[in-house]
């Protein structure tokens, strides 16, 4: 029998069979996310997605589907909108969130891009062992992270919040995702991003290349009109479509992330893939949504 869930609900990555995490809940505390990405991929699917609105009713929601889910259950805060999108700082839903579900025993992977997940430390560290933090950085060039990302905060706060969770117990995984052909491809982009999460402490590097969508691809594409025309041929000549996006080809992305991998492994860091076909990167047992750093997690075929 199938159990119906408001806002606490099964990860469902569109059934994209490149999704090799174990399985998890997923939860979002804001419908859009006003960091306003050019690469997002939810605005094909969320109406006026970069106003981000906190969802009513939130927090009786969350109680009574917990209700009906199992303690210990991991939930990813979130995948359709920054936890710590711009309101929170006001609203402290996210905050409220991860108290629920730390003090009633599940376990919790944040996704961010903002330093605000630090404002929330005292409750990360109270529940070590069953919270891991991802910092997304695509590139510590502080201009070029302003074009792509023009909402979010800079990169370097992200290093700077990478660092303070490591320095206070909490496993932290950069992700370097997605990578964006011609802006953040050169070896140099990713060795930085590389050497400042091992600097910073992480134990894991994620990494995947875009995802080209109708309608990130024209915010891509006016931000960056010289570019244009080769992510047109990349992408829609070269690459493939599958599940619902345009890869770029195989070849071009294998190499990409081979490089990050050997980076990455050079600091001694756990590297995993997100949503591509290279299973034979990953670091044995690491995945890429980082619930392996959570006590008591077994892989899908353990
Ligand atoms: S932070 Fe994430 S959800 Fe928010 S706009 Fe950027 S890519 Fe989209």
């Amino acid at each position: 029998m199938r159990i119906s869930l408001s806002v606490v609900r099964p990860f469902d990555p569109w059934q994209n069979p490149l999704c090799t995490c174990p399985f998890k809940y997923g939860l979002n505390p804001y419908t859009g996310c006003g960091h306003g990405c050019l690469y997002c991929y939810i605005t094909s699917y969320i109406p006026d997605a970069f106003n981000p609105r906190p969802k009513e009713g939130l927090l009786e929601k969350v109680r009574k589907d917990l209700e009906k889910i199992p303690r210990g259950a991991v939930v990813a805060l979130s995948n359709s909108s920054d936890p710590y999108t711009p309101p929170e700082a006001q609203l402290g839903l996210t905050r409220r969130v991860l108290q629920i579900l730390l003090e009633r025993g599940y376990r919790v992977v944040i996704t961010t891009k903002s330093p605000l997940v630090l404002r929330d430390l005292d409750i990360l560290r109270r529940h070590r062992g069953s919270v891991a933090v991802q910092l997304t950085v695509t590139t510590l060039r502080e201009e070029l992270a302003a074009a792509l990302e023009p909402k979010a905060p800079r990169p370097a706060g992200r290093v700077e919040a990478a660092r303070r969770l490591a320095e206070a117990g909490i496993p932290v995984a950069i992700r370097l995702d997605p990578i964006v052909p011609y802006l953040t491809d050169d070896e140099e982009n990713i060795a930085e991003v590389v050497d400042a999460a091992a600097e910073a402490g992480a134990v894991q590097l994620v990494a995947s290349t875009y995802k080209a969508k109708r309608d990130n691809f024209a915010r891509l594409a006016a931000a960056f009109p010289d570019k244009a025309p080769l992510w047109r041929r990349l992408y829609f000549q070269e690459g493939k479509y599958f599940h619902g996006q345009w890869y770029a080809p195989e070849s071009y992305r294998r190499k990409v992330l081979e490089f990050a991998a050997e980076a990455a492994r050079k600091h001694g860091l756990q590297f995993t893939i997100c949503r591509e076909e290279f299973l034979q990167l990953n670091t044995p047992g690491a995945y890429c949504d980082s619930s392996h750093l959570l006590n008591g997690t077994r892989g899908k075929g353990d």
